[in-house]
């Protein structure tokens, strides 16, 4: 049997510890040298992380709740949830990438003299696949771009299977407008366009959440210009 993610997966860490490295972490970071369409993916994306913080500090304060950030990048979430008390594991594929998140949360955490400031989140080189371990909330965001819906569903059941309370996921979500942009897209494609992106109908993740007992609680949506990313949170049903 194929190994999930298949060799898609190889291309995607090749892409996100080289040229997709440096591409996202200046979008994700805060320097001026970024284009029109960047800064849009950029303010985009910051507002899926203010929305994730939103739906997690709304069941209550975060100080101890343990959190997996599968595929965490350079730390957009991870960095933010630690300032708030929680405890994190943060892991990506991508060692580039998580080299960059440990130095960031090195320079954004100084835990003060007391001790009582926010814990350093555990940082890991490794596939959402090899994640194990129980955590109150798995978070996984615009990672489920890279998976096409045959390899999503044993995804969402296994990072399902990591999270005892809650499971945010985020993903571009295929309407009819969305398929056709992409489309467009992949017959005029930029220099950029190393991977391949997919988009997921949100019936069919909720499909994938139901058959391994989930439910989804609450749904959220991001759009700008350039950047489109539905939000949900699935509980156990
Ligand atoms: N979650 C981060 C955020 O929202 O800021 C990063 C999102 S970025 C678009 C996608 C990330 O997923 C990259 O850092 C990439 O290396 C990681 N990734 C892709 N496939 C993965 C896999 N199978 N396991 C773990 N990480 C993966």
């Amino acid at each position: 049997a194929e190994e999930v993610g298949g060799g898609d997966k190889e291309v995607v860490r090749e892409y996100f510890n080289n040229s997709g490295f440096q591409r996202w972490k200046k979008i994700y970071g805060e320097t001026d040298d970024v284009n029109k369409v960047q800064q849009d993916i950029r303010l985009g994306h910051s507002k899926t992380v203010e929305n994730v913080m939103a739906m997690l500090t709304d069941e209550g304060p975060l100080k101890g709740v343990t959190v997996c950030d599968a595929g965490c990048g350079t730390g957009s979430l991870a960095i933010p949830l630690a300032k708030e008390g929680a405890i994190v594991l943060a892991s990506d594929i991508s060692a580039a990438m998580v080299a960059e998140a440990k130095k960031q949360a090195e320079e954004q955490l100084l835990t003060d003299s007391e001790g009582v400031g926010p814990v350093m989140p555990k940082f890991e080189v490794k596939d959402l696949e090899s994640l194990n371990g129980k955590y109150d909330t798995v978070v996984c965001l615009d990672v489920l771009i890279h998976y096409p819906q045959s390899k999503a569903d044993g995804m969402i059941a296994h990072l399902a299977s990591l999270a005892e309370k809650r499971l945010i996921l985020s993903f571009a979500p295929k309407t009819f407008y969305y398929a056709l942009l992409k489309r467009v897209g992949e017959l005029f494609p930029g220099p950029s366009k190393a991977t391949r992106a997919y988009l997921h109908a949100e019936a069919d993740v909720e499909r994938a959440l139901q058959k391994v007992g989930w439910k989804i609680r609450k749904r959220g949506l991001t759009t700008t210009q350039f950047y489109f990313a539905r939000l949900i949170e699935a509980v156990p049903a």
